[in-house]
């Protein structure tokens, strides 16, 4: 396969949690933010967020429009970063969540369809650089286009570039199902960017934000996927702690799926 190395698994874990970034670890998607500020804008971009999720447009395709509006428009790499440091947070759960998955051993491994630099840059500033060197990302990365090579001009690099996804987040799941020992695997997610991994885990978790939006979860309820709706991570961490503490099977926990959050989207 070509594009961005594939990353080392986690061959002893009995459980590994997997989580997208933008929407789902973070309170709002940075990709989505940075194009409604210095791109084309979020009536568009939301136009082709409506196309992926009809299969009408590819989402790497969708993807890369969003990014070249940014670029295109004098944006460069610094101070897309910038913006982002100032504008993202965190899921008010996942530090706690984050903690405890550390202490009993599960490891937590970001996939983004968004660029590794960018990530690292939010996650320095939200947790401290000592902390963020230690989370795993499986990404996209970047490629400076100006001749000067400093980011005035620049383009994504995807993971998958085959791939209709850019970044086929299912390569990141499913090496885990023929190890000898496979660990249980969790998913959790909110987008288009998430639609190629939502068939693979164990227990998918489909964030839904504030305002009860969750393309992932549309995608779920169509194409029937068993999946939790959760609004933040500390739903997750209930969920997880019934499998990893009380014992539940997965199948149990899907079955509960009672957060508040499951009715109203
Ligand atoms: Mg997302």
């Amino acid at each position: 396969m070509s594009g961005l190395p594939q990353p080392e698994l986690h061959k002893d874990a009995k459980y590994v949690f997997l989580s997208d970034w933008d929407g789902t670890i973070t309170d709002k998607d940075s990709n989505d933010f940075l194009t409604d500020t210095y791109g084309f804008g979020a009536a568009q971009r939301k136009a082709h967020n409506q196309k992926v999720l009809k299969g009408d447009l590819h989402f790497r395709d969708s993807f890369r429009e969003m990014l070249l509006s940014v670029s295109d428009n004098g944006h460069d790499f610094e101070s897309c970063k910038e913006l982002l440091r100032q504008n993202i947070g965190l899921d008010p759960g996942f530090e706690t969540f984050y903690s405890w998955c550390k202490e009993n051993g599960i490891p937590v491994i970001i996939v983004s369809s968004g660029m590794a630099p960018i990530i690292r840059a939010v996650l320095e500033k939200l947790v401290g650089e000592a902390e963020a060197a230690k989370i795993e990302i499986i990404a996209n990365d970047v490629k400076y286009t100006d001749a000067e090579g400093t980011g005035k001009t620049w383009e994504i690099v995807w993971r998958h570039p085959e791939s209709g996804f850019g970044h086929d987040k299912s390569q990141s799941i499913i090496p885990y199902r023929s190890l000898e020992n496979k660990p249980t695997l969790f998913f959790a997610g909110d987008g288009v960017s998430d639609l190629s991994a939502a068939r693979h885990a164990d227990v998918l978790f489909t964030k839904v934000a504030e305002d009860g939006a969750s393309d992932l979860l549309k995608f779920c309820v169509r194409e029937n996927i068993p999946h939790v709706a959760v609004a933040n991570f500390s739903q997750i961490l209930e969920d997880v702690q019934k499998v990893v503490v009380g014992g539940e099977t997965t199948a149990q926990v899907i079955a509960e799926a009672n957060h508040p959050t499951s009715t109203s989207a």
